[in-house]
């Protein structure tokens, strides 16, 4: 009933999930850029179409309100929290009585930015796993907020300038958040920037923040995404400490792969235990994982679930394989 080609498929119906080509009807589970693809029809939340046409401009939406069921083409559907970013939802699909759930990215812990993540109970469950290795554990979010305080503080201290590397949607704003109610000043990124402003036009409020501005970073801490780590703005900045939020930074590696002089496990993912307790609460007859690794499916099987791979496991080493580089998000 599932088919994985570029993107999933339940056979006998139109409908494609997170397909990476284009195709007639798709649900896009949130606006991150590995799932943005232009399809005739999109199926998403309302938030989700406004970051998505912000980054990727105008496509043809169809709606749909978290918890409220609609008969489409044919089969039901309903679209319920991921907690991964503003607008995430996971789809529950009933076909021939049979209950279908797709997480796509999704974290149970909770977050200061985005839905609280629901699950269902389900017959097959298609979950995206990520972090899918069993020492790939966050720490209590309470503590991971305690090194970014402990991190801008100490920097802000010795008279340097705090910079933090989050990817600009999700993640900067999650710890724009963190930040700026424990009180600190904040110069953002300008595409964090413009992302923060639409999650303020759906009632996520930011406080003491403002667009970067060049040469203006006194006692305040800055918000860039990665991809601008190499470039002439950070370049310039002296007297700078980066740190990069990321659950990878649960591997040693992380810190010297990025240059950067610290690493936090600020995720917006779930993390091993949290893939487990999904499925614990979904009891599905069936699951599907989806970016994992070997061992997710391996420590489901031994807890008695009928588990597979949906697409080819990845069997590494080493996080910071070839593979890896292609194939996962590194700023999770
Ligand atoms: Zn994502």
């Amino acid at each position: 009933m599932i088919e994985y080609k570029n993107g999933i498929h339940i056979s006998g119906t139109g409908l494609w999930l997170d397909a990476q080509r284009r195709t007639d009807f798709c649900f896009v589970s949130h606006a991150h850029a590995d799932h943005a693809v232009r399809h005739t029809q999109i199926l998403a939340t309302r938030e989700t179409a406004r970051l998505f046409e912000h980054r990727y401009g105008k496509a043809n939406f169809k709606l749909l309100e978290y918890n409220q069921s609609k008969r489409l083409n044919g089969i039901k559907v309903e679209l319920f929290p991921s907690g991964h970013i503003l607008g995430g939802a996971q789809i529950l699909i009933e076909k021939a009585g049979t209950k279908i759930v797709y997480t796509g990215d999704f974290k149970l812990r909770k977050s200061l930015t985005a839905q609280k993540a629901q699950v269902r109970k389900c017959d097959i469950l298609i979950m995206e796993s990520t972090f899918g290795r069993p020492h790939l554990k966050f720490p209590p979010s309470r503590q991971v907020h305690d090194q970014m305080e402990e991190f801008a503080e100490e920097t802000l201290t010795k008279g340097r300038v705090p910079v933090f590397l989050a990817y600009s949607l999700g993640k900067a704003q999650e710890a724009m958040k963190i930040l700026s109610n424990r009180g600190f000043k904040l110069s953002v990124h300008g595409t964090i920037y413009n992302m923060a402003r639409i999650y303020e036009e759906f009632g996520v409020r930011f406080k003491n923040y403002e667009h970067y501005q060049a040469g203006n970073l006194e006692g305040k801490v800055l918000i860039a995404p990665p991809s601008v780590r190499k470039s002439h703005m950070i370049e310039n900045i002296p007297r700078k400490r980066m740190t990069v939020l990321t659950g990878w930074a649960m591997d040693k590696g992380t810190r010297y792969f990025n240059g950067v002089d610290e690493a936090i496990p600020l995720s917006d993912h779930a993390d091993f235990p949290e893939l487990l307790e999904y499925v614990r609460k979904a009891q599905p007859k069936k699951v599907y994982t989806v970016h994992g690794f070997a061992e997710l499916v391996q420590s489901l099987r031994e807890k008695g679930f009928d588990a597979e791979p949906l697409r080819q496991t990845t069997k590494i080493e080493s996080t910071f394989s070839k593979e890896l580089l292609t194939n996962y998000d590194l700023f999770a």
